[in-house]
C-alpha cells in the first residue's frame, strides 16, 4: 500500500474562513517563535533543539495568559507545524536545504490536521470546531477515508484541501515500447521516433501583463488596500502560469508512461544548469525538475521503468549508429555528418536514440556499464 494526496479546491462559509485565518495565524505564530527561540539557542550556546524541547516550549506559549488565544483553535496543526520545523532542521544539518525561514503572512498559508482534529462522514469533510461540512468541489472521487488532510490558502486566496489516503496502485499492462527522451528549452522533450514536443514558454506568454501588473503593483501607497489588490492581480498571473505548466507536464507524463515500458532520459543537474544566467529564466519554466519528478512516481505506481543516465554520457556528441564521438559539437549545429560512418544525424534525435541505448544497456547489465560513469536507475521494476 502506497499514500496517495488527493487535492480538491473548496470554498469555506465566512465562520470557516474566519476560523482558517485565525488557525494559520496562530501555527504561523507558533513556527516563528518557536525558530526564532531555536535560533537563538543555537546562536548563544550551541545548543541544537530536539522536537521535544520544541514541543515543550508550545506547552509553555500556551500557558502565557498574554497567548491566550492559541487555546482558541485546534491543538493538532501547531503541534505538527513543530513536526515540520524539525524535518526543516534535519534537512538543514543533513546539508539537504537551507536555514529554516519564517512563515510570512503574504505567502501561501497550509495547516495540517491529523485523524483528531477532523472527521469523514457519509463522504463528507468536518474541520474540528467547525459545524458545516467542508464545501468542496469533488473533482474526482476519494477512495477512502483520509489518514491526514492539509488545508491551504495559496497567495491569490484560493482555499485547497489535500487527502492523504491509502491507495493500491494498478499496474498498467506491460507494453513492449521502449524510448529515450532528450529535454530541451526550444522543445520541451525530444524521443528517439523523432518526436517534438513543444515548449509551451507559459511565462513569456504571460510576461507582458505581468510586467504591467508589477509595475501598477510597485507604484501603490504601502499598506494600503490598493495594494493588496495590485498584489493578488500578481499573485493570479503567476498561479495562472504555474497551473498552466502543471497541466501541460502532468499530460505529457502521463502520456509518456501510458505508451512505454521503459523511459530513458538524462538526469540532468538542474540546479547547476539554473546558476547560468542566461538561460535560468527559460530552464526554470520549463519545468524539467517536476517533469522527471512526475515520471519517476507515475513509473514506480504504474510498474513502468523509468532510467536515468548519466549527464556527462556523451549522448549528443556521440554517433548513434558507430559509437563515434566528436571532440566538440556547437550548440548552434543542429544537424552534422559523421566523419566516420557518414550517416546524418539530427541533433537531439541522435541524442535521444544514444540516451535511449545507454539506458537499456544500464537496464540489461545493472550499474557497471564502462565508460558510462555512475547511473543512478530509479523505479525500475
Ligand atoms: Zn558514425
Amino acid at each position: 500500500m502506497t499514500k496517495r494526496a488527493y487535492k480538491y479546491r473548496f470554498y469555506p462559509t465566512t465562520e470557516q474562513a474566519e476560523l482558517l485565518a485565525r488557525t494559520f495565524g496562530c501555527v504561523r505564530f507558533v513556527y516563528n517563535s518557536v525558530l526564532r527561540w531555536r535560533a537563538d539557542a543555537f546562536h548563544q550556546c550551541q545548543e541544537k533543539i530536539g522536537y521535544a524541547q520544541a514541543s515543550t516550549r508550545l506547552t509553555a506559549l500556551k500557558q502565557d495568559p498574554e497567548l491566550a488565544f492559541l487555546s482558541e483553535v485546534s491543538s493538532v496543526p501547531l503541534q505538527q507545524c513543530l513536526r515540520h520545523q524539525q524535518t526543516a532542521f534535519k534537512n538543514f544539518f543533513e546539508g539537504r536545504a537551507k536555514y529554516p525561514v519564517f512563515k510570512s503572512r503574504k505567502r501561501r498559508q497550509s495547516i495540517e490536521l491529523t485523524l483528531s482534529a477532523f472527521k469523514y462522514v457519509d463522504g463528507q469533510l468536518y474541520m474540528a470546531k467547525s459545524k458545516a461540512p467542508l464545501a468542496i468541489r469533488w473533482s474526482r472521487p476519494l477512495p477512502g477515508e483520509p489518514s491526514t488532510l492539509t488545508i491551504s490558502k495559496d497567495s491569490t486566496g484560493r482555499y485547497f484541501v489535500s487527502c492523504l489516503c491509502e491507495f493500491e496502485p494498478s499496474k498498467l499492462p506491460v507494453t513492449p515500447n521502449m524510448i529515450g527522451i532528450d529535454l530541451g528549452l526550444k522543445d520541451l522533450f525530444i524521443t528517439d521516433q523523432g518526436e517534438r514536443v513543444g515548449n509551451p514558454r507559459h511565462t513569456a506568454k504571460y510576461a507582458t501583463s505581468l510586467a504591467l501588473a508589477q509595475r501598477r503593483l510597485s507604484k501603490k501607497k504601502l499598506g494600503s488596500a490598493n495594494r493588496a489588490k495590485a498584489r493578488i492581480k500578481v499573485a493570479k498571473l503567476h498561479a495562472k502560469i504555474s497551473d498552466c505548466r502543471q497541466d501541460n507536464l502532468h499530460k505529457l507524463s502521463r502520456r509518456l508512461i501510458n505508451d512505454n515500458q521503459v523511459i530513458c532520459l538524462e538526469s540532468l543537474k538542474v540546479k547547476n544548469m539554473i546558476r547560468n544566467p542566461t538561460l535560468s529564466k527559460a530552464i526554470a519554466d520549463v519545468g524539467w525538475g517536476e517533469f522527471v519528478r512526475q515520471l519517476a512516481y507515475k513509473a514506480a505506481w504504474a510498474g513502468r521503468s523509468l532510467v536515468a543516465i548519466d549527464p556527462w554520457f556523451p549522448s549528443t556528441k556521440r554517433c548513434s549508429d558507430c559509437g563515434h564521438t566528436l571532440s566538440s559539437l556547437p550548440l548552434s549545429v543542429r544537424a552534422w555528418d559523421c566523419p566516420k560512418c557518414g550517416a546524418t544525424h539530427d541533433r537531439d534525435i541522435n541524442a535521444a536514440t544514444n540516451i535511449k541505448a545507454a539506458g537499456l544497456a544500464v537496464l540489461a547489465l545493472g550499474e557497471n556499464v564502462r565508460g558510462m560513469g555512475p547511473v543512478s536507475v530509479s523505479c525500475s521494476r
